[in-house]
């Protein structure tokens, strides 16, 4: 008797409580996540991006380091990840606004992303390459790294519409303590979003504000109320580029855990970055997602991906 290899998957993930979402013999898409540089301890984002991507089942994922040299000029122009290998790059990369990058990676990442690919912005990430405009073009809005005015507009929520607004104030990029806050769904038949309650809890986070870039192709699918800007602040955005799709969120700070094991976050990472990669989203809602008063902290192993039909035969 023949065993296909989906078989064998299906059975181990029977025998092994698998809690992933998606069915095992269906491909997996290929994530490359970009670090090496960064404010924030990329490492420990990487390996807990990498844990969350790998624990939902519907991704298999690859990571490029950087130099970590900055004035390694050789190191630098060598580096160039081969994009058109995958489905969707993920940026954990951020080089304080200064771009490194060759100018062979850089017009590598636009063109895979114009031509279809996808890409994923992550916390800090949106603070990098401020003196790259094809970057700020590709992620709508960012803040720090030397960005200014001159960098284009805000996003500003007015009578619940989202509109481009230059004549705020000097800001262009901040945030205050951390602190859980509330994400409100703007768009509730979004793939990513769907199913989502309108409002939930987001776990003790950085809540960016003040945002400031081209904003060209932005969409805001969720955001928060920032009581230091007293107004709502883009928490979920995707940008159009080209034929591909951006997904951009600047949640997701490491120090402690808590953001990145948030079950609301892990969601929007993961249905993003499908999303992102092709235009679809598959995955379910996993269970125990945060209510608008609860935090739902839970480590990327744990989480429970599977379908509401298979979830009531634990
Ligand atoms: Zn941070």
């Amino acid at each position: 008797m023949r065993i296909s290899l989906g078989s064998l998957l299906v059975l181990a993930a029977l025998v092994f409580g698998c809690r992933s979402g998606q069915p095992a013999d269906e491909p997996r898409l290929r994530v490359l996540i970009l670090d090496g540089q960064n404010n924030h301890d990329w490492a420990l984002t990487t390996k807990s991006t990498r844990a969350t991507l790998e624990a939902c089942g519907r991704f298999e994922v690859d990571v490029a380091t950087s130099p970590a040299d900055r004035a390694d000029a050789e190191a630098w122009s060598s580096w160039s990840p081969t994009f058109s290998d995958y489905d969707v790059v993920l940026s954990n990369f951020n080089d304080g606004g200064t771009c490194l990058w060759s100018e062979d990676m850089k017009s590598g990442l636009v063109a895979f992303v114009a031509g279809g690919g996808g890409f994923v912005v992550v916390h800090a990430a949106d603070n990098s390459s401020a003196d790259w405009p094809d970057y700020n073009r590709l992620i709508g809005l960012g803040g720090w790294g030397g960005r200014t005015p001159s960098h284009g507009c805000h996003i500003r929520l007015v009578d619940d519409v989202w509109i481009q607004d230059a004549a705020l104030d000097g800001l262009s990029g901040s945030h205050g303590p951390q602190h859980p806050f509330v994400i409100e769904r703007w768009d509730d038949d979004h793939p990513v979003m769907r199913g989502m309650p309108p409002k939930w809890m987001h776990a003790k986070d950085e809540l960016y504000d003040s945002l400031r870039g081209p904003c060209e192709g932005v969409t805001v699918l969720a955001s928060a109320y920032s009581a230091k800007t007293e107004r709502h602040e883009a928490m979920v955005m995707t940008i159009d580029y080209g034929a591909g799709r951006v997904f951009h969120t600047p949640m997701g700070h490491v120090g402690g855990t808590d953001p990145v094991h948030c079950v609301g976050f892990q969601t929007v990472l993961a249905r993003g970055t499908e999303w992102a990669a092709t235009g679809k989203v598959t995955l379910p809602l996993p269970a125990g997602f945060p209510t608008e008063s609860e935090v739902r902290v839970v480590p990327p192993q744990d989480v429970d991906w599977r379908r509401p039909s298979s979830s009531t035969k634990r």
